[in-house]
């Protein structure tokens, strides 16, 4: 016992000296614009709630109803009994919205990548992965074995190398795969992967370029949406919708949790990719379902986003992007998303730099390794709808303050 001790508090240490040491901080508030963590009010640039639907009255009825109608938990996983009516309104209402035949849930946007990968690919199968996708695709891609390529961050040219390579794979008999008892046959699989906003950058991948060349070269394209699923499109589907190819995408796959204001993932497509996942997503099959209250509480969001209310929630969010936009554009941020990384490089600068806000009364998150690459440490700005024109004054002339930024 001593032993372990001793070797965790030596990790720990080689953490905090490096300034790679992360900490809980209790929040005493709900998700807002202004929170309060140790008894501090700050005002908070630093959710994913974009639309400020988290603490949202409309959400917040919605999960109470369900609780009442359908009880706290689920009770079982959804494929043994705890497939309640919330989650397939919900499944219903994401398809309609997203324009696709079909829904599935998952308990996290973590849990649906992982599970997709899963079970769509396998060591006899190609993942073809942009340099900066989320750390649940990496996980998804190692934990499915199939052989990896990365290419370059949007970098098309690269992703053309990497696909002309697959394509060449998939034609040489040496490759060519061993049914496993009770499978049948079947050529090899070629999948692509990018973020469509990503999630520590702000920029957006040139998806359209994606989807010529995945059909260029017979592939299948997953598109993560997590930071743009609420934010773009008429519809204010994403980012595929605002470009019109979400048809060309085969797994359009997101997050309940960012500008939905509540908790879960999602993948949206054909109704033979949602009854695959529900027969081999592994993260979908042996985890017990949701609690209700999330599911109803996605689904008033999702309707929401969709009404009036949510064209003025888009509409004040995209007034701070612009007014944050001309205060604090620096050479590297990225226009067109609610996402300001301010890059410091070093890992303890960005700490100090996130202490000298804290003490301003400002929630702005230092972003290190292994979120990011060792050495491009930063600040991750985000605004939302919630916040004030005079909110993102306060923050710009409190960054105005810190020198070297
Ligand atoms: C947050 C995030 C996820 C994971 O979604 P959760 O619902 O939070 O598990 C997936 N992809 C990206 C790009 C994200 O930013």
């Amino acid at each position: 016992m001593l032993s372990f001790d001793a070797e965790l508090r030596t990790e720990l240490a080689a953490l905090q000296k490096a300034g790679l040491l992360r900490e809980l901080r209790r929040v005493d508030t709900p998700q807002g614009s202004h929170v309060t963590i140790g008894g501090r009010p700050l005002l908070n640039f630093s959710s994913n709630d974009y639309l400020g639907l988290a603490n949202h009255p409309a959400l917040k009825e919605a999960a109470v109803r369900a609780s009442t109608d359908f009880g706290a938990g689920a009770g079982a996983s959804r494929l043994i009994c705890g497939s309640l009516a919330p989650f397939h309104e919900l499944e219903e209402v994401l398809a309609a919205w997203k324009g696709t035949e079909a829904a599935l849930t998952f308990s996290t946007g973590y849990a649906a990548a992982l599970g997709t990968l899963t079970a769509l690919v396998g060591k006899d199968d190609i993942l073809i992965l942009d340099k900066l996708v989320h750390a649940c695709v990496v996980d998804g891609a190692r934990l499915c074995g199939a052989k990896l390529r990365i290419f370059r961050h949007n970098d098309l040219e690269d992703l053309e190398a990497k696909l002309r390579w697959a394509a060449a794979q998939s034609r040489h008999p040496s490759t060519r795969r061993t049914p496993a008892a009770g499978d049948r046959q079947r050529a090899s699989r070629t999948l692509v992967i990018t973020e469509s906003v990503f999630s520590m950058d702000g920029d957006r991948a040139p998806l359209a370029e994606i989807v010529a060349l995945k059909e260029r070269y017979g592939a299948w394209l997953m598109v993560d949406e997590a930071h743009a699923t609420g934010l773009h499109g008429r519809r204010r589907c994403g980012l595929a919708e605002a470009l019109g190819i979400s048809e060309h995408i085969e797994i359009q796959m997101g997050t309940l949790g960012k500008a939905l204001g509540s908790s879960g993932g999602y993948v949206c497509g054909h109704r033979a990719l949602i009854n695959n996942l529900v027969n081999r997503a592994r993260s979908f099959i042996y985890s017990t379902a949701p609690v209700p209250a999330a599911a109803a509480a996605a689904t008033a969001a999702v309707r929401l986003v969709q009404s009036n209310h949510g064209a003025t929630l888009n509409a004040a969010l995209w007034e701070r992007v612009s007014e944050l936009d001309a205060a604090i554009r620096t050479p590297r941020s990225p226009l067109g998303s609610a996402i300001f990384p301010i890059i410091l490089g070093d890992e303890t600068a960005a700490l100090a730099a996130a202490a000298a806000l804290r003490e301003q009364g400002l929630l702005v998150p230092a972003i290190r390794y292994p979120t990011v690459a060792r050495g491009a440490a930063r600040l991750r700005v985000t605004c939302t709808a919630a916040h004030s024109r005079q909110d993102v004054e306060q923050l710009a002339a409190a960054l105005h303050r810190i020198p070297r930024l």
